[in-house]
């Protein structure tokens, strides 16, 4: 079974393009999907986080995430001791996902994949791009949030020059019907490379 990473910055199209490749019929991991999902059910995660942000990082068992997104803006340290107790579950939890795989590869939709170091654990990468001006708008379509916000996480994410350059495969996402093409172009050079 092939791990193939897939990332890029944020509004970039990650998850739109996740989706074309399930419509080819390649499993799909979406890591912080599954990290929420974790965080919400776990009760080792759970307790730690407590241990980390006190009693009020949970509220009716659900991940208070204005009181956390708060302590980490205030002290970038925290995401550090908070992905420290997130990420080796999620890494667990993606382990035992892929031994139940019976696909050529699957895909790994990690945001910061370059960033944490999880592309040694691809076969490949497939890095998503669109200009940023194009991701910000994006966004701010999709979520309640601000230009300053996602200025931030944009800060916080390699560039796509440097993501590109140790890429397998980079994916420019403007028109849906172009990326399409790119998708199934990239799913039959694995298929290919595979056989
Ligand atoms: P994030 O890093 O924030 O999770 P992402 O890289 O996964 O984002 P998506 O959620 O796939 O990006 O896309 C961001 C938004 O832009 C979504 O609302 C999506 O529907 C829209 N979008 C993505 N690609 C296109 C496109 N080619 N044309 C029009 N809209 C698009």
């Amino acid at each position: 079974m092939k791990i193939v990473g897939l990332t890029g910055g944020i509004g970039s199209g990650k998850t739109t393009v996740a989706k074309q490749f399930m419509g080819l019929g390649i499993p799909v991991y979406i890591a912080d999907e599954e990290a929420k999902k974790l965080m919400a059910t776990s009760k080792i995660i759970q307790r730690k986080l407590i241990q980390l942000f006190g009693n009020e990082a949970y509220m009716n068992n659900q991940l208070n995430k204005p009181y956390i997104a708060n302590i980490i803006f205030n002290d970038k340290t925290y995401l550090q001791k908070m992905n420290a107790i997130v990420h080796p579950k999620v890494a667990q939890h993606f382990k035992k996902w892929v031994l139940k795989q019976t696909s050529p590869y699957i895909i790994k939709e990690v945001a910061i994949l370059f960033e944490n170091g999880g592309h040694q654990q691809c076969d490949y990468v497939i890095t998503v791009t669109a200009p940023l001006k194009l991701r910000m708008e994006r966004v701010l379509k999709r979520d309640n949030t601000t230009k300053e916000n996602v200025e931030a996480i944009v800060k916080n994410q390699w560039t796509d020059a440097e993501k590109v350059k140790r890429s397998h495969f980079v994916i420019t996402n403007t028109d849906l019907e172009s990326t399409k093409n790119q998708v199934v172009k990239i799913h039959n050079q694995i298929l290919k490379s595979l056989a």
